[in-house]
């Protein structure tokens, strides 16, 4: 076992009930601080300044101050995997309620610990690539019979790979930004040619993606053993979408301006390790899959994840409860995939899982698949309805893994959707 997954750790820094951040998660992000980005981790309330920590030499390790006086995190994670579980032993040990080094030094708990509600989470990652996977059997047959014919809702290589599209990197922004509708090319099986404006069919889609903190040479491959050495943690990340502008170009080279406007992730990026307890068997794959995309063991993981829908000012609507433990393409299968043909990795890539839906009408991941395409809207708390995302509300994700007594979750991904300029 990991040290610091230690079930019976408890810290001196209080940490509350449903917390996302006990001693087991330790999370890694960047604060603002003045004009300067450090970066942090957290524990209950407080955030941790990694670079005022790094000063006073408790870290233990001589990490050049770079790797902390950072904009974002590649820089440290790019230490490497090994590395990562070293600080993040520290770290534990240096919370744990036994040890008094930093717990005793009142005034550097000053200069590096405060109050996450004081805090601005800036955006972590320095995305490399950006990947979108369609992972999950459910997602991905109730959008083929709503997209393409009931009859044959999978494609046929559906079962064979993990099929991915290349994303785009540099609109993935952080928790707390503003999505601004798109604008675009639409056209309804009505139109007999297609029209221009803000997009009418606005959807969130939920997904889990990990980060990788490795890179690997181009022209070979990862193997599904070897992928977890290159992953360093994971993020919720909401792939939004315009389903009309989608519908309309997405063939014959699938998705572009319908889905490159914004992604969005949450601001802390939880390490791999600490999701290792709450590893569970995925669905039974058949066919199997050909050698290089066989895993041994349970490879998928226990996550809850939460959507909420709040249109302006009534309260949050809980329109989503799913779980990561139904996608059929498990992470070792993706990074082996990708990389199968020689399709090198950098530090800092974000690959996505596709949207989450499980077997319940309650447990999609999208409004395209709630309200079966707008034909079907949701009752808001409020008594309005939604078919899809409209100007000014917001959408919440959340998630977290339960077990043994240890909560480790993700906080929250936040957007609130403006109108197209
Ligand atoms: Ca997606």
């Amino acid at each position: 076992m990991i040290r610091a997954n230690d079930p019976l750790l408890k810290s001196w820094v209080p940490v509350p009930e449903h917390c996302d951040f006990p001693i087991q998660n330790l999370p890694l992000g960047v604060i603002k601080r003045g004009d300067a980005y450090h970066v942090a981790s957290r524990i209950g309330d407080l955030v941790i300044d990694l670079a005022e920590l790094n000063k006073s030499g408790l870290l233990g390790v001589n990490y050049v101050d770079s790797v902390f006086e950072n904009e974002f995190i590649n820089d440290c994670i790019g230490l490497g995997k090994e590395m990562m579980r070293e600080l993040r032993n520290r770290l534990s040990q240096l919370l744990d309620e036994r040890r008094t080094e930093l717990k005793h030094n009142l005034d550097l708990r000053e200069q590096c610990m405060f109050p996450a509600k004081d805090v601005e989470l800036s955006m972590p990652i320095k995305v490399r690539n950006y990947t979108d996977f369609y992972s999950s059997k459910e997602h991905a047959t109730n959008v083929g019979s709503m997209f393409r014919d009931p009859a044959n809702a999978l494609p046929a290589n559906w079962k064979h790979l993990p099929i991915g599209y290349h994303g785009r990197a540099s609109s993935i922004v952080v928790s707390g930004t503003d999505i601004i509708r798109p604008k675009g090319q639409m056209k309804t099986a009505e139109q007999e040619v297609p029209v221009f404006g803000p997009t009418q069919q606005l959807d969130f889609e939920l997904e889990l993606a990990f980060v990788t903190c490795a890179a690997s040479n181009l022209g070979t491959s990862v193997s599904t053993d070897e992928a977890e050495d290159y992953i360093f943690g994971m993020v919720l990340f909401n792939d939004w979408s315009a389903r009309d502008i989608q519908s309309w170009e997405y063939v014959p080279l699938g998705p572009f301006l319908g889905k490159n406007f914004a992604s969005s992730i949450s601001g802390w990026v939880v390490p791999l390790d600490a999701l290792q307890p709450f590893k569970t068997a995925g669905p039974v794959q058949d066919p199997a899959p050909l050698p290089y995309l066989q895993t041994n063991g349970a490879q998928n993981y226990d996550i809850e994840l939460e959507v909420y829908l709040e249109t302006t000012r009534f309260m949050p609507t809980k329109i989503v409860q799913t779980n990561s433990k139904y996608l059929y393409w498990n992470i070792p299968q993706q990074l082996a995939h990708h990389t199968i043909n020689g399709c090198n990795l950098q530090v800092g890539d974000v690959y996505a899982s596709g949207t989450i839906s499980g077997p319940e009408r309650s447990s999609v991941g999208s409004m395209l698949e709630l309200t079966r395409r707008g034909s079907e809207p949701l009752q808001m708390m409020n008594n309005t309805e939604r078919k899809f995302i409209m100007d000014h509300d917001t959408v919440i994700m959340k998630g977290f893994a339960q077990k043994n007594g240890v909560r480790i979750g993700f906080g929250e991904l936040v957007n609130t959707v403006l109108p197209a300029i």
